[in-house]
Order: structure tokens, then sequence, then C-alpha cells
């Protein structure tokens, strides 16, 4: 059984700022993209990570393969798409005939401990079609209209917020992406779409995603401490 990782890496970064796609943007002296594919590498057989397909793809393309030299494992790169679900599409369609296992970690989660993408694969491996790590929800819960006035509290027992790596059998996620029911935020909301069961396995709050200047600061004081 053989297991591969997608790193969809095609996103613009629009709210971090900075210029560059968010995957190039350095944490402590090294990109988010390695930093994230490093969280996968070590337990994984393979790492295909999908970049702008922009006027500069070759630039990006030639970025990544210098930014994965080295890593754990063999990587390869791809032109990703318009949106997270096209890029990671872009990155199925490549993978080899004997991967049977797949996870699809967001390059923008560098810090979420190996421990969680063992848990995930185990999952699979243990006959579940799709597993994806969840946190319970701290904070109470607005419903809010457009202008940001309160339309109610919503009860938060049994909600979760969800990470990366998401893992699946590898017929699954082609399955939920050849049916496409249109652009969805993580690949689990297209497996839920087929009805097929997704279950969750403890996250970690490491693992959050960098969407923010804030969170560049803090996942370089995590790093700084020794993480
Ligand atoms: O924008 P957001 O942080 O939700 O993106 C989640 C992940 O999806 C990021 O790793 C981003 O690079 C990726 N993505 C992509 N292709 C897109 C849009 C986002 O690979 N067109």
């Amino acid at each position: 059984m053989s297991v591969a990782a997608i790193v969809p890496a095609a996103g613009s970064g629009d709210r971090l700022g900075g210029g560059i796609p968010k995957a190039f943007r350095l944490l402590a002296g090294t990109t988010l993209l390695r930093r994230s594919a490093d969280a996968v590498a070590t337990s994984v057989d393979l790492v295909v990570v999908a970049v702008p397909a922009d006027r500069r793809d070759a630039d990006w393309r030639n970025a990544a393969v210098a930014a994965l030299e080295g890593a754990a494992c063999p990587t390869r790169v791809v032109a990703g798409g318009a949106s997270r679900q096209a890029s990671v599409a872009a990155a199925l369609a490549v993978l080899p005939p004997d991967v049977d296992v797949v996870l699809v970690h967001d390059a923008a989660r560098p810090l979420m401990p190996p421990a969680v993408v063992a848990a995930v694969i185990a999952a699979v491996r243990a006959g579940a079609p799709g597993v994806i790590p969840a946190l319970a929800v701290p904070d109470t819960l607005k419903s809010v209209d457009a202008s940001g006035r309160v339309l109610r509290t919503v009860d938060r027992t049994g909600l979760v917020a969800v990470q990366t790596p998401q893992g699946f059998r590898r017929d699954v996620l082609e399955r939920a992406h050849r049916a496409d029911p249109g652009v969805a935020t993580d690949d689990a909301a297209l497996v839920e779409a087929l009805g097929i069961p997704v279950l969750t396995v403890p996250g970690d709050p490491a693992g959050f995603k960098i969407t923010t200047p804030y969170d560049v600061v803090l996942a370089e004081a995590l790093l700084g401490g020794g993480r």
C-alpha cells in the first residue's frame, strides 16, 4: 500500500500580503511550502505539489523544485488551477498507479505534528474512506448579516474546526473530484457530497493555517521556541 500527499500550493495568499504566492513566503528562513511538505514527507512515499499556473508558472515550478530539494521522500511539481479544488485535481491526475491512500495537506500548515499525519493514515488504512483532523471550537459562534448585525447565536455543540492533512482512499477521492459538486473549501466536503462517511481524528492547534501576518509572527515564535 503506497501513500501519496498532495500539497496544493497554488493560492495567491492575498490575505497575507507580500506580493508573492503564500507558499513561497519564508517562515524563519524556510518557505511555507517546504515546511508544509516536510510535515508529511516522512510519513508518505511521494509528495505532489501544485504551484500557481499564472504567467510566471515556470518560475514557481523552478522555485518549488528548489524548495523541495533534499525532502524526505520523492517529490513532483504540477501546475495548479484557479481553485483549490482544481489544484488538487491536477495533482491527483499524475499519481502513479500503485498509490492507494492520498493525503491532501495545505501548503499553509507548516507546523502540523507528524503524530496527526500518522493518525490520519492509520485510520484510512484501517478502512475509513475519508479521515480529517478536527478540533473543538472554543469561541462562541454568531451568525451575522452583511452589516455585521448579529442574527443569532449558533449552538456550537457538535461543531468542529477541521484541518489538514485530510486522508482518503484514492478511489474515493478520485470519484469525489469527478463528481465535482462545485467549489468546496476542503476535499472532505466533496466526499461528503457523495454520501460517503468521513471520520475525524483529533487535530492539533499547532497545525493552524497561516492566513494573516499575525499567524506568521505566531509560527515564527513557535519555531524559535524549539518546535
Ligand atoms: O486560501 P487558502 O489558505 O484557503 O488555501 C488553502 C490551500 O489551497 C493553500 O495551500 C493554497 O495554496 C491552496 N490553493 C491552491 N490553488 C488555488 C487556491 C488555493 O492550491 N487556486
